[in-house]
């Protein structure tokens, strides 16, 4: 709250020969100065964010935040806040987004830093908070204090995960399908290695062994899952919330059948679009049947797979034969 230097009573905005100027109605004193910098914190605790119910104007829900003091950092200013409203220790303090728009506010013009970070301790109301509570995605107010719905919005909108699914046989995985997924770690939040898990397929490896010899080429890997799939692929992945499947591409064969398997997903599902990598160069006349057939034949597979497919593969054949 800003107050007047000359005579100590709140002061307004108001319009004074067409400019927007910050004015003591009580002793006239006009303020030229520019906007100023407030910080508002969206605090993640537990499975929601915290709101504080405002005992000043403007009233209802908001985020917490406030002016930044002379002398102080955006990040202090931030932590300031957050311990005087709600009690609360912030961790993991990051900028999120800046927001200048001059309406923002009601009172005066003012360009808030939005910070977001993980609240810690217990919850007390105080300061400009009469109330205090932990609201989850969709329970958060319809209508909150400034302009911190559009915030809120902006947040939850940042907050969706971009999630790809990865099918295949991989019967076995090769080093040209691990080329795929490493590249496609780049691109998505997480990819799920869909293993197929067809019944009218033949495959070398059951369903279990195909998902165990994965896991352990990709161990030590993150944000990736490995499972196996029955039934529709585009179901599968609606039911993963993947927007996203991906498929390599080695030779124009794959383009033609690929191609055609892009159509038919998109007319059972429009919402989910394919992503296509293109094979590396050294993978690209790399396929699980090729490497079966070396590896049967008693050749040598090595730098084409993981170890763990080597040594799966000669196992099988050894019980095979
Ligand atoms: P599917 O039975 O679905 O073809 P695969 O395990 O053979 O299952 O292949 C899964 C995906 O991985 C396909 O998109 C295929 O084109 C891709 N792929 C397979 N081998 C390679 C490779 N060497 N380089 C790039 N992509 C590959």
């Amino acid at each position: 709250m800003k107050y007047c230097s000359e005579c100590g009573k709140r002061i307004t905005e108001k319009e004074i020969e067409g400019k927007r100027r910050l004015v003591c109605l009580h002793c006239g004193k006009i303020y030229y100065q520019n906007p100023f910098p407030t910080v508002d914190i969206i605090i993640e605790k537990g499975e929601g964010i915290v709101l504080i119910n405002r005992k000043n104007p403007p009233y209802g829900w908001a985020l917490p935040g406030g002016f930044v003091d002379y002398g102080e950092s955006l990040e202090e200013a931030a932590k300031r806040e957050v311990k005087e409203e709600t009690n609360l220790d912030i961790k993991e303090l990051k900028q999120f987004c800046v927001y200048s728009t001059p309406g923002r506010d009601p009172r005066f013009h003012t360009i808030s830093t939005v910070f977001t970070g993980k609240g810690e301790g217990k919850l007390k109301a105080s300061d400009d908070a009469k109330e205090i509570k932990i609201f989850k995605k969709d329970e958060v107010p319809s209508v909150l204090a400034f302009d911190h719905k559009r915030i809120l919005e902006d947040y939850f909108n940042s907050q969706v995960k971009k999630i790809a699914l990865y099918p295949g046989s991989f019967d076995p995985i090769t080093n040209g399908h691990l080329d795929v997924i490493k590249r496609s770690l780049f691109l998505f939040d997480k990819v799920i290695i869909g293993v197929s898990d067809n019944p009218l397929k033949k495959f070398l490896f059951t369903t279990k062994e195909r998902i165990e010899i994965i896991k352990e080429a990709l161990r030590g890997f993150s944000n990736v899952e490995i499972e196996s799939f029955r039934g529709l692929l585009v179901d599968y992945a609606r039911r993963r919330r993947a927007r996203f499947l991906i498929r390599g591409l080695r030779a124009i064969s794959d383009f033609e059948y690929e191609f055609q398997m892009d159509l038919m997903n998109r007319k059972l599902n429009s919402q989910i679009e394919t992503v296509y990598l293109m094979t590396d160069q050294k993978y690209s006349y790399l396929s699980s049947s090729i490497v079966k057939e070396i590896a049967q034949l008693g050749g040598c597979i090595k730098g084409l797979v993981p170890d763990v497919v080597e040594k799966r593969l000669s196992e099988k054949f050894k019980n095979i034969s």
